[in-house]
């Protein structure tokens, strides 16, 4: 059975302190309530991860992760982090594909692939986002332009290699406008992400794969969202910075 996964996206948010009090009262508390096949994940700027690794070790089904690693293993790089080094502090997950990383840092699919592939290497999860523009969402092309993402960004993987990725669909005109997709259109989405991993990879592993949402989810929509059929969750930008927002998203 796929995860239902609740994962925050801070940004580049939160001063150190600032972010190691918000994820202890996160940690404290969500410890109590998630379990089975539910997972809640943070994913901090890179400063916070060694400190809310070890708040989050004792807890079960809590996680954190990166929002971006380079694609290579180590060397003359300077400034830039690598997946060893974001798995060493005990994250576990990386975001990699953010539509703000394709669009400000020029991250293509050939290097998202590359990114992808060293995750997989050192153990780290990617949380892999596709999702079209407002002009992709207006012309009615959006379905090939999440095809040709999956497809460039993961399709060479093998189907062992597939079930360590989590997909998040982020239509980018939703991305911290307050626009929110509706559960429908959300829904259609998903039902074809889901269509297009079983054309690749098969059913079983279409139906293991958790696929969530992100473009202004909030306490509000997140309900509406998350019990459409083939929604398992969502990565939240904004309201994972509150945390009573964030809790009621979980919840
Ligand atoms: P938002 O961001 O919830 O603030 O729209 C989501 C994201 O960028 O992952």
């Amino acid at each position: 059975m796929r995860k239902n996964i609740v994962a925050g996206n801070w940004k580049m948010n939160m001063d150190f302190e600032q972010g190691v009090s918000l994820f202890s009262e996160i940690v404290n508390m969500v410890k109590d309530e998630v379990r089975g096949e539910q997972e809640v994940v943070v994913c901090s700027p890179f400063i916070h991860l060694p400190a809310l690794a070890k708040l989050s070790a004792p807890v079960a089904n809590v996680a954190i992760g990166a929002q971006n690693i380079h694609q290579a293993e180590s060397g003359a790089y300077t400034g830039e982090i690598s997946a060893s080094q974001v798995k060493s502090t005990g994250a576990s997950y990386v975001i990699l594909g953010h539509s703000e990383r394709r669009a400000y840092f020029g991250e293509t699919d050939a290097l998202l692939a590359e990114k992808v592939n060293v995750a997989l290497k050192h153990d780290l999860k990617p949380i892999f986002c596709i999702g079209e523009t407002k002009e992709e969402r207006e012309s009615g092309a959006f379905f090939d332009v999440i095809k040709t993402q999956l497809s460039n960004g993961l399709f060479h993987l093998s189907a062992e290699q597939f079930k360590s990725v989590v997909l998040a669909y982020e239509p980018v005109w939703a991305i911290g406008t307050g626009l929110t997709a509706s559960p429908e259109q959300a829904q259609e989405v998903h039902a074809f992400i889901r269509q297009t991993l079983a054309a690749q990879y098969g059913q079983e592993l279409a139906d293991n794969t958790s696929i969530l949402y992100g473009g202004s989810a909030n306490p509000g929509n997140a309900e509406s969202l998350f019990s459409q059929p083939d929604i398992d969750g969502g990565l939240i930008g904004g309201a994972s910075l509150k945390s009573r927002d964030f809790l009621e998203i979980i919840r």
